[in-house]
């Protein structure tokens, strides 16, 4: 059975021990030793990593009752080795842990709800309550989460008697009877956990609730601590500060800021819609090949939306109206017809156009590489 060193001190980042076993798992070594404070993943959170003597600790699981770290290279059996966790990797997650614990038992004493999921990655920390909280009642418990952490309290750590468990009051999710772990900090929680807990509230730091969203129904929280917190912050200040520049808003603006400029810019996309379909409608009324085909040539401005619309018009005037878009090499058309079955000729007019397309009876559309001579010669001598 391995001593596991961090239950009884957190902040226990380097220790010796004696290497038990060692056995090749893929590519990789199972070790256990003797007495280890690598704390295995469970409880939502993942494994701590670091290194014993030269190896690397990839991964430390609980496998059988027992404490198995897996590393890149082997250790000698009876070996002394020396252990060394990476340090902020850990000193975050028991910020951020720590701090989902002042969250979980504000919500549950002051609304009642239990903290049904957890999970912990490097910069995300996710949280669900079986029940609904709105966004004051979340800043309520913000407020009050940031007060329990500058009172700097003790975070408490014990096994009570099997006798005297049944009479504590303590969150869990699970139904255990022995070896529990209680985790007390003041009158604030009280709760069965097995991982690593900073010593005092001050440790954590800032306590921030971000978003939330109704899950499984509930709500799922995401929330940050310490210095991961910081980095958010700080992260997201820097976007604010691009935004609040870019847009000339103070900086407690930019939401409003941003909103502006999307409202210009709809209206914009509308009146640039309009102001095409004007120079198409241009382009269509100063042309005329023959008394039965009209043939136009939009402006480069001009997009295929607005030419087809054009065309539309134009197919009321005319028994078939053509409408070409310069494009990259050649045209881009769109030639439509209310009385003519323009797909059954399509082969017809590609080969005069020099192009490629097709599409309905009354619309074909495609791509163009003959002249606009050749190409006014040929809708002057259309025959339907
Ligand atoms: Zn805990």
């Amino acid at each position: 059975m391995t001593k596991k060193l961090y239950d009884a001190d957190s902040h226990l980042f380097e220790f010796d021990a004696a290497v038990l076993s060692c056995t090749p798992v893929k590519d990789r070594y199972a070790v256990t030793l003797d007495q280890t404070a690598f704390f295995p993943e469970g409880g939502g959170q993942y494994a701590d990593t670091g290194k014993l003597d030269a190896a690397r600790v990839l991964d430390v699981q609980e496998e059988n009752g027992g404490i198995v770290h897996y590393t890149d290279r082997p250790l000698d059996v009876g070996a002394a080795v020396h252990g060394t966790l990476e340090t902020e990797q850990r000193f975050r997650r028991m910020q951020n842990h720590s701090g989902e614990h002042i969250v979980s038992g504000l919500v549950h004493t002051l609304f009642g709800l239990d903290n049904v999921g957890f999970h912990l990655g490097d910069d995300d920390m996710t949280v669900d309550y079986n029940g609904t909280l709105t966004r004051d009642d979340l800043d309520r418990v913000e407020t009050m989460a940031n007060q329990v952490v500058a009172r700097n309290i003790p975070i408490l750590t014990q096994y009570p008697d099997p006798q005297i468990l049944p009479t504590l009051q303590y969150r869990s999710k699970l139904e255990l009877t022995e070896n529990v772990r209680i985790v007390t900090i003041g009158d604030v929680d009280c709760c069965a956990c097995c991982a690593p807990h900073v010593a005092f509230t001050g440790e954590i730091g800032v306590i921030k609730i971000l978003d939330f969203e109704r899950y499984k129904g509930g709500v799922r929280c995401h929330m940050l601590c310490g210095e991961t917190a910081l980095e958010d912050y700080r992260d997201k200040y820097r976007n604010v500060q691009s935004v609040s520049l870019a847009l000339c808003v103070p900086q407690n603006e930019t939401a409003q800021g941003v909103q502006r400029t999307l409202d210009t810019l709809k209206q914009r996309d509308y009146e640039i819609v309009s102001l095409r379909r004007r120079l198409a409608e241009a382009a269509l009324l100063s042309a005329r090949c023959s008394e039965s085909c009209i043939c136009f040539f939009a402006d480069a401005l001009c997009d295929a939306d607005s030419v087809r619309h054009a065309v539309n018009l134009g197919m009321e005037q005319a028994a078939v109206c053509a409408g070409f878009l310069p494009a990259e090499s050649g045209w881009r058309y769109c030639i439509g017809s209310a009385s003519a079955d323009l797909r059954a000729r399509s082969k017809e007019i590609n080969a005069a156009l020099e192009g490629r397309g097709g599409g309905q009876p009354n619309m074909i559309q495609g791509t163009a590489a003959a002249s606009r001579d050749a190409i006014c010669d040929f809708f002057g001598n259309f025959k339907i």
